[in-house]
């Protein structure tokens, strides 16, 4: 069998896609290895259009949902992950851990995961004191001393998340200035908790069974300093899942896939992407969503006029 497209991913911007595909009646697949997406680790996802706030679980749920709502019409492969998009013909195999599936199309929507500091003691720690996810992880740091690295808008909300429970949290930018958005600023700094770090860098993580400091530079005393801390949380930013389509479609110098944002077509005849995956500015739910339905249709147009 031949798909018409074959959907990689779990996220909001998969389901869509495959809400879409199922209406226009398309040969689909959708393969995650999960259906939720990146934020349903958080405890509220604001504005989701029709909900004010929705905890990540529910909002997964939901999106799970309404995809099986359309099982008739859609082929779903789930727990599975693609492994590999390659180019055959005029078409593409796209091979997962548990088969390999010939398409006319495929919509890339892979997201995106956290960026990692890459310094010695980050992934001997992981889960032992170094987090990734205020939201799910603050309430294990009740009455300890933390240090959020990242002066931007996803490391003032860890430190809004963690002041409930840390006794001191600690947040260190790389700039001499933070980047976040001014209402969440004044939150932080009217804390009474929280000690601002400018001008750092990020060394190393240490402890023994569990961390115990983190060393930084101190770039405006060009000093390296130690903070007796047991918690770090890493909130630098996001990569994007793109090793799928390296040397396949053409990627910008952050790995973000690029598309043409009003086809959400890439470099690569047949191939589409949307969501956090791709050069979209703004990573949002339901931008993701909207980027994706649109992807759908252009797939859907493509296949149309490709030869049976
Ligand atoms: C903690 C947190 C809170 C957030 N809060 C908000 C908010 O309040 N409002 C908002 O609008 N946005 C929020 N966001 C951003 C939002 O979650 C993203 O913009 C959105 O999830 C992007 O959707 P996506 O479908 O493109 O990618 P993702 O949600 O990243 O989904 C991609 C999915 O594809 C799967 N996948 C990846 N590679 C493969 C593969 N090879 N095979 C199979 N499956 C694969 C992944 O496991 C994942 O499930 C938040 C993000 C985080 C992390």
């Amino acid at each position: 069998m031949v798909f018409d497209t074959i959907i990689v991913g779990g996220g909001p911007a998969a389901v869509a896609a495959g809400v879409y595909a199922a209406r226009k009646q398309m040969k689909a697949m959708l393969v995650a290895d999960q259906i939720g997406g990146q934020s349903v680790v958080s405890d509220g996802i604001a504005n989701w259009i029709g909900d004010i706030l929705i905890p990540g679980p529910e909002l997964a749920k939901k999106l799970k949902d309404h995809l099986e709502s359309y099982k008739e019409d859609i082929s779903l492969s789930l727990q599975d992950t693609v492994t590999s998009i390659e180019r055959d013909g005029d078409m593409f195999l796209v091979k997962t851990k548990k088969d390999v599936y010939k398409t006319k199309t495929v919509i890339v929507t892979t997201g995106g995961r956290h960026r990692k500091l890459g310094v010695p003691g980050e992934d001997d720690f992981n889960g032992k004191g170094v987090a990734y996810c205020a939201t799910c992880d603050a309430p294990f740091f009740r009455d300890k001393d933390v240090a959020v690295v990242g002066g931007g808008n996803s490391g003032l909300e860890s430190v809004v998340d963690l002041l409930p429970y840390a006794k001191k949290v600690y947040l260190l930018a790389r700039r001499d200035e933070l980047r976040g958005d001014p209402i969440t600023q004044k939150i932080v700094r009217d804390s009474g908790k929280v000690e601002i770090l400018y001008k750092t860098n990020t060394l190393k993580i240490s402890g023994s069974a569990m961390v115990e400091s983190l060393l930084y530079e101190d770039k405006e005393a060009n000093e390296e300093k130690e903070l007796a801390v047991q918690g770090v949380f890493v909130e630098i930013g996001t990569v994007p899942n793109s090793s799928l389509c390296k040397g396949l479609v053409d990627l910008n110098d952050r790995e973000e896939i690029i598309v043409d944002h009003r086809t959400f077509s890439t470099s690569m005849n047949g191939i589409y992407a949307a969501g956090d995956v791709t050069d979209e500015l703004y990573k949002q739910n339901n931008i993701a969503v909207g980027d994706a339905i649109k992807a759908t249709l252009s797939a859907y147009e493509y296949v149309k006029k490709f030869g049976n």
